[in-house]
């Protein structure tokens, strides 16, 4: 992977578990999570039936489907 510079870092940075993003995902407001990270937030909103992005509280309904994370289940 390329060295990320100082502008990257807040792309390339998980606001869930505030490391490095493992398996990025981006969410439909633009924001990147690890793939596990936003999972584990979303199997918590499936009790609500509303999934947020946990930095902007933009809503999502119903849960994002992502391309990437159809990928890494076929594989
Ligand atoms: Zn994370
Ligand atoms: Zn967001």
């Amino acid at each position: 992977m390329a060295e990320a510079t100082l502008e990257d870092k807040d792309l390339i940075t998980c606001s869930i578990c505030l490391d490095l993003l493992k398996d990025p995902v981006t969410t439909a407001c633009g924001h990147s999570y690890c793939m596990g990270c936003i999972k584990d937030c979303w199997d918590q909103d499936d009790l609500k039936g509303v999934y947020s992005c946990p930095l902007c509280r933009q809503t999502f309904t119903p849960r994002p489907k992502n391309t990437l994370l159809a990928e890494l289940v076929e594989n």
